[in-house]
């Protein structure tokens, strides 16, 4: 029995055999081929891009199914690729002409294409290398007569084991029969971990070489709870994790007769409570938790896993459905964080290949430099709010100058809808989020021009404490009870509530119930919690004495280690 201890990254316990996808590498020969072979050869190569058509159509399906069909566009892109004139004249004829197997020709006419890809000063076209190279890769893998792992065509109950997940690879993960999931990389707060934790499939991340560590078909047990994976465990142990598993069961279904309640504290202090949405998918389970609205929609997944940006159509059917699904509790849509961890396949200038991603164009930075995109969204959430009660929010601001700068072109927007007819409701609140640390300490410059804001503490705590979400090797200085950041957070909402306006916290805080008490002490006027941590959260709110957690606050924002702040969570209990 080996232990290996990690993040916890999504809450959970998985108990089963692992299935371990390996990082491929594929090493192609150049075999020459006797002249009376060449013809077989040619065949060979039509029929491996005859069998990597048929892939891209289940492929197709599979898509279709569980993510839409704005994401299988995609793969048309793929199927055009496979019909190029590179594919289907340039490699026969290499074969031909050289007298070589089809695997190499296959891999020289990529590799010249490759570098002409590297030559062009397009973001876009030096990027579209990578959908060449995925459809090169199948049909490698036809030729050689070897299986490409595709995530989503995981068909049995199994423990993932992967060196890294990207939070596109992770939206894929939800209609297999993954039971949970464990990486090499990644941090807590990664958008592959709050996905997972949306998906409620349990998840340990940043443990290093688990992938190398691991064979294929290994008993594990992944506890997403202590961060850990225990290779091998003995049959003590499996009984134990089984025996958590059935109380966690028990606990959630007790917690079940919460639902509905309101979320007031022990002496009466009402909180407004509400989820995470991270996809439509989602919306059933959001819609059960019967929250008191959605305080924070990320809109990127309907940018992630297809080619073309979604028009104004699509997405205004997209937060329309959501809006009026929530029947008059309101919904803030967040336009478009796209960036750091979050890169789209769309052509977008500017994107992808930064050095520095978290800290460089992502959230409302790209959508500053890409007025179009940002206006086809804002319309979209315009032409939405009819539905119900929409506020809109925008992600990564560090300066006035770019509330500003939205403002102009949501005034713009709202005139363009207005010259053509088309109704909205005009007075939607418009609010930012805090989560640099620029916008939390210059908070009073920022307030005339907001109706409200909402603490993003995840990005919030990685910026002050200079601490990257996705580095595992960071992860122990990602420090939510830091005094800097208790101390930050309090300013906000103090300086808020001082110039009348509210505050929501957005960001995994309010998902831990250890680090609620704060937010409640601090009292934050919304929190908006991971659906799968709404009803603890519900239950901790629910325990606690408003009274009592300011005077805890009082004395936490003095303290100058974070050790100190949470023996004083610890005390309180
Ligand atoms: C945050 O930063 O806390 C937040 C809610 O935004 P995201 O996690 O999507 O970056
Ligand atoms: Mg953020």
């Amino acid at each position: 029995m080996i232990v290996i201890k990690g993040v916890a990254a999504s809450p959970g316990i998985a108990i089963g055999k692992a299935y371990v996808v390996e990082d491929e590498d594929i090493v192609v020969e150049r075999v020459e081929i006797g002249r009376s072979k060449i013809k077989d050869e040619v065949r060979r190569f039509k029929q491996a891009q005859k069998a990597t058509l048929r892939d891209l159509d289940a492929a197709e399906q599979k898509v279709l199914k569980v993510l839409g069909k704005q994401h299988a566009k995609l793969i048309d892109a793929h199927r055009l690729i496979l019909k190029d004139a590179l594919i289907t004249s340039d490699v026969p004829k290499r074969i031909v002409t050289e007298g070589v197997n089809a695997e190499f020709a296959l891999s020289e006419a990529l590799e010249l294409v490759n570098r002409q890809f590297e030559k062009m000063d397009d973001e876009f076209f030096r990027e579209r290398r990578h959908d060449l190279f995925d459809v090169g890769k199948r049909l490698l893998l036809h030729l050689m007569k070897r299986q490409k792992r595709s995530l989503a065509e995981i068909d049995h109950e199994c423990v993932l084991i992967v060196r890294n997940l990207l939070p596109s690879d992770t939206l894929g993960l939800k209609e297999t029969k993954i039971l949970g999931f464990a990486t090499d990389l990644g941090g807590k707060t990664s958008h592959t971990a709050i996905l997972a934790q949306s998906l409620e499939i349990p998840a340990v991340v940043g443990l290093s070489d688990v992938s190398r560590r691991i064979k294929t078909g290994d008993m594990v047990i992944l506890d997403g709870e202590q961060g850990m994976v225990i290779i091998n465990p003995s049959s003590e142990t499996v009984a134990k994790y089984q025996k958590v598993q059935e109380r966690t069961a028990a606990e959630d279904r007790s917690l079940e007769n919460l639902k509905g309640l309101p979320t007031v504290t022990a002496d009466g202090r009402a909180f407004r409570l509400e989820v995470n949405l991270d996809s439509l998918e989602e919306l059933k389970n959001v819609i059960a938790l019967q929250a008191d609205g959605i305080g924070l929609f990320r809109t990127e997944s309907l940018f992630l896993n297809r080619t073309e940006a979604p028009g104004e159509d699509e997405q205004s059917k997209v937060y329309s459905a959501v809006v009026k699904a929530m029947d008059g509790r309101e919904v803030i849509i967040r336009t478009a964080d796209i960036g750091g961890d979050r890169l789209p396949h769309i052509g977008i200038e500017g994107l992808k290949s930064e050095t520095n991603p978290f800290m460089g164009l992502r959230g409302v930075r790209l959508f500053l430099r890409h007025l179009d995109l940002f206006k086809t969204q804002l319309r979209a959430v315009l032409r939405s709010s009819l539905k119900g009660k929409v506020r809109v929010m925008i992600p990564m601001v560090s300066s006035v100058g770019e509330v500003l700068a939205t403002k102009r072109l949501l005034d713009q927007a709202q005139a363009e809808l207005a010259a053509e007819g088309v109704e909205f409701k005009e007075d939607i609140e418009f609010g930012i989020m805090v989560e640099i640390p620029s916008a939390a300490i210059q908070l009073d410059a920022f307030l005339p021009h907001v109706d409200f804001v909402s603490i993003g503490t995840n990005d919030l705590i990685q910026y002050v404490l200079a601490v990257d979400r996705v580095n595992e090797h960071v992860t122990h200085l990602y420090d939510p009870y830091h005094p800097a950041v208790v101390r930050l957070l309090d300013h906000v909402v103090q300086t808020a509530h001082k110039r009348g306006k509210w505050v929501g916290v957005c960001g995994e805080m309010t998902s831990d119930p250890r680090a609620v008490p704060l937010l409640v002490g601090m009292g934050v006027d919304a929190m908006s919690v991971s659906p799968r941590m709404f009803l603890r959260v519900k239950q901790a709110i629910r325990s606690l004495k408003h009274e009592s957690m300011k005077r805890l606050v009082a004395k936490a924002v003095v303290c100058a280690e974070s050790d100190e702040i949470r023996r004083l969570l610890e005390q309180h209990q």
